[in-house]
């Protein structure tokens, strides 16, 4: 008889994101007409740069032309691609990454799940509360926790609250911890890390013979001049972080997707008989068998980025959203609602007013102005009276939105 894997169904995931949908139904189908205006979705709106768009066209030609079609290309990417990351993303701020490190992927959201393949299976890992819930999810399907509570966290897991009080910045640990999550700038929180933060997780995963798993996907976003960019601008860094980043939000790829992963080579962990093993060499196995690289194409289009064009109209975009993300922030902070994140990051973190629960707020905003957000609370129990919102959208459903909810919070 045919068995599953019964980790599957600790998971509470499914929960966030169809909760919402259920009531925005229920929401439209008493009121028909109502213009609801999502900015609840993690998700771009503006179409490709041109910069990608033609070198995808110029991609496709090639793979017609007898002389310069491919077939199955390295698993691991094109060296044109890595060499073009490793100097615009990496060398070019003091980051001593070569383009052998870098693995090409399509998506950071399977990386940082697929990673767990290459872990072992009695490791204390610990996640921020609030976090991005793929994080918590692989890791309960690769039966690294125990059950969920009634709040939604999962025995085993060490979690690490991120609040206004702590500048959404996590206390590092007491106790010791094998394997952990950061993401900066925040997706929920918007918030980022000071070199002196990140230089903190470094030291102490260094003593710990811990490894960081830095998501960076939102590296683009960040306008604060002091704020790294890659976890690999701390020294030391090299011996225990792996950085993902994600050409998904800088360059609109949601849907072509494409992303890479930074495993340095003189990163080691633990073999069972205590010796040390390069995780270079297992994850280059693990993507050898298990994946068979990214499409010429799209890896065509991601190298475009890099162009002088390229880099202008990445540029443009990410400017587009942080534009909206300051008319939320300053339209939110107008109407006497307290806002965090938005400056280096697409997402603004609101404090709930008057002491709503993040669902009360969803369901007030909802109703009175048609508008949709994330509860804070979907995020993690900490998330609770918090409630996100994002600048990844038209300027017009922007402008709409903070126009309805100025007019009926102002005080
Ligand atoms: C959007 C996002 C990513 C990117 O995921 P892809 O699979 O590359 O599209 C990664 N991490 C976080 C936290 C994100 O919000």
């Amino acid at each position: 008889m045919a068995t599953i894997n019964d980790h599957y169904l600790k998971l509470k995931a499914g929960y966030l994101f169809p909760e919402i949908a259920r009531r925005v139904s229920a929401f439209a189908a008493e009121h028909p007409d109502a213009p609801i205006i999502r900015l609840g979705i993690g998700d771009v709106t503006e179409p490709l740069p041109q910069a990608c768009r033609s070198a995808m066209i110029r991609a496709v030609e090639d793979m017609g032309d007898r002389a310069h079609f491919k077939g199955y290309g390295p698993e691991q990417g094109y060296d044109w691609l890595r060499g073009a990351i490793a100097t615009h993303d990496f060398q070019s701020r003091g980051c001593p990454i070569e383009a052998s490190e870098i693995f090409i992927s399509d998506g950071s959201k399977c990386d940082t799940g697929n990673l767990l393949d290459i872990f072992g299976n009695h490791n204390v890992i610990a996640v921020t509360d609030p976090v991005y819930p793929v994080y918590v999810d692989t890791n309960v399907m690769a039966g690294h926790t125990g059950e969920a509570n009634e709040k939604g966290e999962y025995g085993g897991l060490v979690y690490l609250p991120i609040t206004a009080e702590n500048q959404f910045t996590a206390q590092i640990p007491s106790q010791k911890v094998d394997l952990i999550y950061l993401c900066f700038p925040n997706n929920p929180t918007g918030a980022t890390a000071t070199k002196a933060h990140l230089t903190a997780w470094v030291d102490y995963a260094k003593a710990n013979g811990s490894i960081i798993f830095f998501d960076a996907a939102y590296e683009a976003f960040i306008t604060d001049p002091s704020v790294p960019h890659s976890i690999y601008q701390i020294e030391g860094a090299r011996d225990c972080a792996i950085e993902f980043r994600s050409f998904s939000k800088n360059a609109g790829f949601t849907g072509t997707r494409c992303a890479f992963t930074v495993v340095p080579k003189t990163l080691t962990a633990k073999a069972a008989d205590g010796s040390d093993v390069e995780l270079w060499k297992l994850w280059n196995r693990r993507q050898s068998t298990k994946f068979n690289g990214v499409s010429y194409i799209v890896q065509r289009g991601a190298e475009a980025v890099y162009s002088p064009e390229g880099q202008a109209q990445t540029k443009a975009l990410v400017d587009f959203y942080m534009e909206n993300a300051k008319i939320i922030r300053e339209q939110l902070a107008a109407a006497g609602i307290q806002v965090y994140g938005g400056t280096n990051a697409p997402y603004v973190w609101v404090k709930t007013p008057n002491n709503l629960s993040s669902w009360d707020f969803f369901d007030k905003l909802l109703n009175v102005c048609n508008v949709v957000g994330t509860p804070g609370s979907g995020f993690g129990a900490a998330g609770e009276g918090y409630f996100r919102i994002s600048a990844f959208n038209s300027r017009e459903n922007v402008n709409e939105a903070m126009r309805r909810i100025t007019e009926s919070f102002k005080v």
